[in-house]
């Protein structure tokens, strides 16, 4: 039995008529560039959320880039980011016309905090980009107050944590799951910012047939800003008020975006299931640290990501037994050649570098079910037996 780290399939199949449904009334309307279909799931994310705006952009890439351009960069302005997280996080600075600052992360949750942002704040700090790394939200109470005080913008990279939420007064101390049910006194990641960005790439937890994203925001005129830009800069046709470029959501994915977001809260569900069973089978290799949530949070697992020694033997191990994994990330950002300008040198965010050499994700998806769980588990216990 091959254990895949992610098998879209399944999903499809048991969606498969409303899918194929919803992908042919956009056909049969040739309505493909924003309209009726991208309106309805801006609204209906919007509710979701709990936010007033939703903006449909073409990535969850541009989901960062476009609201960083509404802040329109001076040179040497700085946006504070962790170097452990994926590329377009930074990316996405550098190419509205920021410098990306790197800070390191708590590493019990693989998440920036207050005191990890605070460490690198300078008089040229413009915004703050707290990554919701794997599904789990970064202590936004002690972020959101600290940007507050100093008058910078927060913006979530939710990309990986669409559902997640937290206690609005959750801080970064280890504690019980906050479970399912309630939402009441929490917020929704993406929804606590002042914008939030969202990813609909196909191995997100709500992923579309392409790419895709979105931005949520609370503040109007930054939605308004963001509506403008990712269509060139202008809301009426042929006056630019300022230069954006083209960024939208297509209707086709709107569409297929529409017919999964119901579905999205059981599949969570069966990814925390998926992590439970992990945490019973896995709490007694002592060479194998497993994923925590902090008190107050909802962990929504869009990566299962454990610390095992000799990380790389394992892979290589599971590799060969027809088990898939994933190691995000291995390279930190303040390390990459593309930002060697910047001046990081190695030893700088230690905890950053130590998760590159540690972390490892295994198969989490919702169809995934226990049998193949239980086959990945014994296949780790097996290598550490050797
Ligand atoms: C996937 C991802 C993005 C970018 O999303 P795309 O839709 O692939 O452009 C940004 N940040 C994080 C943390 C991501 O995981």
């Amino acid at each position: 039995m091959n254990v895949p780290l992610l098998d879209l399939s399944p999903q499809y199949e048991s969606i498969r008529t409303e899918v194929d449904e919803a992908v042919q009334r956009v056909v049969a309307s040739q309505y493909f560039i924003l309209g009726p279909e991208v309106e309805g799931f801006e609204a209906e994310m919007a509710d979701y959320l709990g936010v007033p705006h939703a903006v449909g952009c073409a990535s969850g890439t541009d989901a960062l880039l476009l609201p960083l351009k509404a802040l329109e960069p001076r040179p040497g302005d700085e946006v504070i980011i962790p170097s452990f997280t994926f590329f377009a996080t930074a990316g996405a600075v550098w190419n509205a016309g920021f410098i990306p600052v790197f800070c390191d992360i708590d590493p019990v949750t693989f998440n920036v905090t207050g005191e990890t942002v605070e460490s690198v704040w300078t008089d040229r700090t413009r915004a703050v980009i707290p990554v919701h790394l794997f599904g789990q939200m970064a202590p936004m109470a002690e972020i959101n107050e600290l940007a507050r005080e100093r008058g910078a913008v927060v913006i979530e990279d939710a990309a990986q944590a669409i559902g997640a939420r937290q206690d609005t007064g959750a801080s970064s101390s280890p504690g019980p799951d906050s479970g399912s049910g309630d939402r009441s006194g929490q917020v929704l990641a993406g929804a606590v910012g002042d914008a939030g960005a969202f990813s609909f790439f196909p191995t997100k937890n709500l992923g579309g047939f392409g790419d895709g994203g979105m931005v949520s925001s609370r503040d109007e005129a930054l939605a308004e800003q963001v509506a403008k830009l990712r269509v060139h800069g202008g809301r009426q046709m042929y006056h630019h008020e300022m230069v954006g470029t083209n960024s939208r959501l297509d209707a086709l994915q709107a569409a297929v975006l529409r017919v999964k977001l119901p579905h999205l809260p059981e599949w969570t569900e069966a990814r925390r299931t998926n992590a439970c069973r992990y945490h019973g089978g896995l709490e007694e290799v002592d060479q194998v640290t497993l994923p925590e949530t902090l008190e107050g949070n909802y962990h929504v697992y869009n990566q299962y990501t454990v610390r095992a020694r000799r990380r790389d033997e394992l892979r290589e191990h599971l590799t060969g037994k027809g088990i898939g994994s994933g190691v995000y990330y291995p390279m930190p950002l303040h390390l990459q050649e593309c930002f060697r300008e910047l001046g990081g040198r190695e030893g700088q965010l230690p905890e950053t570098e130590r998760a590159c050499r540690e972390v490892l994700s295994l198969p989490i998806f919702p169809e995934l079910g226990t049998e193949r769980i239980d086959r990945v588990v014994d296949e780790i216990e097996s290598f550490y037996k050797e």
